[in-house]
């Protein structure tokens, strides 16, 4: 269908909280508009660019012209990855005729299915988050959360009177049975019962962190799904929605997957009801700090009005080497070409020497893991039952007990309690990562493929399944 053939957004304005329903545009920014012909401005207290002591900016960055074209093909995995041909882009200091400076127009790749939406710049998904949480949400509010999550959410939200409620998860994330579930029946257990029933959900579809799961099609219709009928507006956190190992592999696959990506949740979103945060922190580098926002456009009215307070717009330097890289120099298809052929393949590749490690070197008597389909983690589950004081102390001692031992023999997971929805007690120092173990129920380790070099993988699993064997005989 054409644009014009769409639907409008719903209006959403009742989900507004009383900081999102009062933000107001910078009358200072509305001078704008007069800036053109014969104007003389003494209004914005701009330095003029002449006074800048920067002339231009230029970095070496890595070629993505076809295989054939005169460049050797991208460097894939490991060490080798130096070798990488590079080229360098050049951001000159005054304006350039007949370039491109839309940066979202050229990366939008998941066309919503409503007309009237929008993209908003953001310093990265951490940033995009809190706005959107400071849009909908007020003190008292609570918000649906998979029920391991990423802490920098769940954090942000703690100190502003914000509360979370955790959603069942299986191996492909946030389930739609237990959301829908638990809203059919809210209100039923006597925590819930004067308690409004939740609106906004936070979910990460896409080698969700900690648990590395990738919803399937299927589930992601199945979301959208009980969110039109619960009357939802879903964050949809996305930052390793580009770290897909197995594109085009998903057997109800349909055209919006042609592309051989899973649609994301806003693609199939035609009410406006879905808050899309992308961010280049996985796929370029964390300290570029430019993301984007994808939503209705009244939203991005909101987070714009909301950045001019804030951040105003990620730093000018990184939006001018981005724009030069992607737009000018390597265009849609050299950035598609990135994606799959070094983003993609690279992860999929540490990710698969990392399972061979674990499968070489950890007893599965003791630890399991699902494979993971996307992103950067392997959620390791250590079953506490095979131990030889399983049942006489807590799981969480013990679970501390193998922390330890993987400390001393070198070799460092993410404990699972830190990615748990449980409120933390205060009784705990939680810093003192050697001293406690918060959560019995949090059975698990995060590995990260990210990082370490193929051979530190080997040693870390040798390690890893040498300190199991330790604290499971003692
Ligand atoms: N959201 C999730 C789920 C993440 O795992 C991360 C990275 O650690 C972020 C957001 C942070 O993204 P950004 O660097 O864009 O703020
Ligand atoms: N505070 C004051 C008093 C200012 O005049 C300005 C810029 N006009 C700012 C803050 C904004 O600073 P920044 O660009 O670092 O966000």
């Amino acid at each position: 269908a054409g644009p014009s053939q769409l639907p409008m957004a719903k209006d959403f304005s009742s989900f507004l909280s009383l900081e999102g329903a009062s933000r107001k545009k910078s009358p200072l920014k509305g001078l704008l508009r007069f800036m053109k012909g014969d104007m003389v401005s003494l209004g914005g207290g701009l330095p003029h660019p002449s006074n800048f002591p920067f002339y231009s900016l230029s970095s070496d960055i890595a070629s993505m012209k076809p295989v054939g074209q005169n460049v050797k093909n991208v460097a894939v995995v490991n060490e080798k990855a130096a070798s990488v041909s590079s080229e360098n882009v050049f951001v000159p200091h005054g304006p350039q005729p007949g370039k491109v400076e839309n940066l979202s127009s050229a990366l939008q790749m998941h066309r919503p299915k409503y007309q009237d939406w929008d993209v908003v710049l953001s310093a990265g998904n951490t940033d995009g988050f809190a706005k959107a949480v400071s849009m909908l949400c007020n003190r008292g509010d609570q918000i649906l959360v998979e029920e391991w999550t990423y802490p920098a959410a769940l954090e942000m939200m703690d100190p502003l009177g914000i509360r979370h409620v955790p959603v069942g998860m299986d191996g492909e994330g946030m389930s739609a049975v237990a959301l829908k579930d638990l809203l059919d029946n809210w209100g039923s257990i006597p925590e819930q019962a004067n308690e409004a029933k939740p609106r906004v959900v936070y979910l990460i579809p896409t080698g969700q962190n900690p648990t590395g799961a990738t919803m399937s099609v299927q589930r992601r219709k199945d979301i959208i799904k009980v969110a039109k009928e619960h009357d939802l507006i879903l964050i949809e956190d996305d930052p390793y929605y580009y770290l897909q190992f197995f594109i085009g592999e998903d057997k109800s696959a349909d055209n919006e997957t042609q592309s051989g990506w899973m649609p994301t949740l806003l693609s199939l979103d035609t009410d406006g009801r879905v808050i899309r945060l992308d961010t280049f922190s996985k796929t370029l580098a964390p300290g570029c700090r430019v993301g984007y926002m994808s939503m209705n456009a009244r939203f991005c009215t909101i987070v714009q009005s909301h950045n001019e307070v804030t951040i105003q717009q990620p730093s000018g330097f990184s939006q001018g080497l981005l724009a030069e890289m992607l737009v000018s120099n390597w265009g849609q298809e050299g950035y598609k070409r990135y994606l799959t052929e070094k983003v993609r393949t690279e992860y999929f590749n540490r990710s698969q020497h990392l399972q061979a490690c674990f499968r070489k070197h950890v007893n599965p008597r003791f630890a399991s893991f699902i494979e993971p389909t996307a992103g950067m983690f392997v959620w390791i589950k250590i079953h506490v039952d095979q131990h030889p004081r399983y049942g006489t102390m807590p799981d969480s001692a013990l679970m501390l007990e193998l922390f330890n031992k993987c400390v001393e023999n070198n070799v460092l997971m993410v404990p699972g309690w830190q990615f748990s929805c449980k409120p933390k007690p205060s009784n705990l120092d939680l810093s003192d990562l050697l001293g406690c173990w918060f959560d019995d129920e949090a059975t698990y380790l995060r590995a990260t493929f990210s990082y370490a070099t193929f051979e530190q993988m080997d040693q870390a699993m040798t390690r890893f399944g040498e300190s199991l064997e330790a604290v499971f005989s003692a």
